[in-house]
């Protein structure tokens, strides 16, 4: 496996996440939840999950959300489908942007998982996302998750 490096400071404000804005659209894609800048969008299939599942969405969209303003692109090249990365849990994540949202939502709600299986994934995300804002990420969820 490529060596992976993170150039980045670890984030974790709780006044971070204030600026998050849950957005519910209607419609009928492919598509459960996206992030763009400070939006999360919540479409119709989202209500199809199962509890886990919607929470693990929301930490996933979160990744990205937390990749867009503290991890620099380049560094998490190789976190991908290709490379053996998440390809069995979930097939159709082809590129290291939703390999780092996966591998960000799976160190919240499965870190033991994580790390059995990838190491050095497990131990970058542990040097980028400090402990409370792990806990403070959980909280967010079961606020979001309550209100829809
Ligand atoms: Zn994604």
């Amino acid at each position: 496996m490529r060596k992976l490096a993170i150039i980045s400071q670890r984030v974790h404000t709780a006044a971070s996440f204030s600026v998050i804005r849950i957005v519910r659209r209607n419609k009928n894609g492919t598509a459960e939840a996206e992030q763009r800048g400070n939006d999360i969008i919540i479409y119709d299939r989202f209500f199809d999950l199962p509890s886990s599942g919607k929470s693990h969405s929301l930490l996933h969209e979160l990744g990205h959300w937390f990749r867009d303003f503290n991890v620099p692109i380049e560094s998490i090249v190789g976190w991908e489908k290709g490379e053996g990365f998440f390809i069995n849990i979930q097939g159709s994540y082809t590129n290291f942007e939703e390999g780092f949202a996966e591998a960000f939502a799976t160190y919240i709600d499965d870190p033991s998982w994580l790390k059995s299986n990838y190491p050095v994934q497990f131990d970058k995300l542990k040097e980028l996302v400090g402990v409370s804002f792990v806990s403070k990420a959980k909280n967010w969820v079961k606020q979001v998750t309550k209100s829809l």
